[in-house]
């Protein structure tokens, strides 16, 4: 359906920019998410949101998982109230105050954005005026105060108001004690954003890896804000090194998995990145690199969500 759309604009887009590959591929990726601001990514993704029941999946101890609001939300509950890991979109308010409420009645307390973008955030304003603190990676902040522009999304984000920005942040690492649980949070470097930090809760063995990890989707890669597909793979590197046999890991987006479902999303990323190194590198354009299915042995598990198979070519395209 964008084969013939994105050839073309790629083709008009790099005879223009001779010498711009990069940004070349930057327009051609906006393109491949749609122009228009009713069928593109992001209101695609708040739709979706407005009409999902949000479901409660309990994990271990006192976790348990939100889905239906952009990315997964992990809830940790006990006598310092509940702890959100993630935001989602702020047109589910009303569907995630009802879910929280079915867990128990521990006021909310405490945020941990996983990073900036909006379907982790967008819900970070209610959720403070109810009483959560927030907490964040510094580049998360940074990103929220101003407007930013997702090329991928063909989306600026404006600015959020002053209680939705995370008001304690850090730069390498942050521990935090609640529920009787030691919850660390660890910055990844530039991968999916340059933003993106994983949250341990020691006790449970349970870790959210933010949208680092895409169980069984192709993941968004967010070059705009810092992230590419080594970043990516760098990520579930880390991931892979610090899972245990036993741990639950809660991904970004997709069903909560375990260890082994990792490696098979690491394996994808690193196939994918050298089917698509080895025909850039053979002089191949993009157009004949899209035509070459680089993605086609995933394309039946991994291709059904928001991004497509060539979508995700492109994504990879653009950091090798
Ligand atoms: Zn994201």
């Amino acid at each position: 359906m964008t084969t013939n759309i994105s050839r073309r604009r790629f083709t008009a887009t790099i005879g223009l920019a001779a010498g711009s590959l990069l940004a070349g591929s930057r327009k051609i990726l906006a393109d491949i998410r749609g122009n228009d601001t009713k069928s593109g990514i992001v209101p695609t993704m708040v739709n979706a949101a407005a009409q999902a029941k949000i479901t409660v999946q309990p994990i271990r101890r006192n976790i348990s998982v939100l889905e239906g609001s952009g990315g997964n939300i992990a809830v940790l509950t006990g006598r310092d109230g509940k702890l959100l890991v993630d935001a989602g979109f702020a047109v589910s308010r009303e569907g995630i105050s009802r879910a929280l409420a079915s867990i128990n009645a521990d006021p909310i307390q405490h945020l941990i954005n996983t990073h900036w973008h909006a379907d982790h955030t967008d819900g970070n304003a209610w959720l403070h005026s109810e009483g959560a603190a927030i907490v964040a990676h510094e580049n998360t902040r940074k990103r929220l105060a101003v407007d930013t522009r997702v090329e991928g999304w063909n989306w600026t984000f404006p600015a959020v108001p002053a209680g939705a920005l995370p008001a304690k942040v850090f730069v390498a690492d942050h521990k935090l004690h609640l529920n009787d649980t030691s919850i660390s949070l660890k910055y990844y470097g530039p991968a999916h954003t340059e933003s993106d930090v994983s949250v341990l809760f020691g006790e449970a063995d349970v870790l959210h890896v933010a949208d680092t990890w895409w169980n069984g989707v192709y993941p968004f890669i967010d070059y705009s804000t810092g992230g590419s597909i080594d970043g990516q793979i760098q990520a579930a590197e880390k991931n892979l090194a610090l899972a245990t046999d036993k741990m639950i890991i809660i991904p970004g987006h997709g069903p909560v998995g375990n260890k082994s479902d990792l490696a098979q999303f690491r394996d994808m990323l690193v196939t994918i990145r050298g089917n698509v190194a080895a025909l850039k590198k053979q002089g191949r354009s993009f157009e004949e690199i899209v035509a070459a299915k680089p993605t086609l042995a995933y394309d039946a598990k991994w291709g059904q969500f928001l991004i497509t198979p060539s979508a995700f070519t492109a994504s990879v395209y653009m950091g090798v």
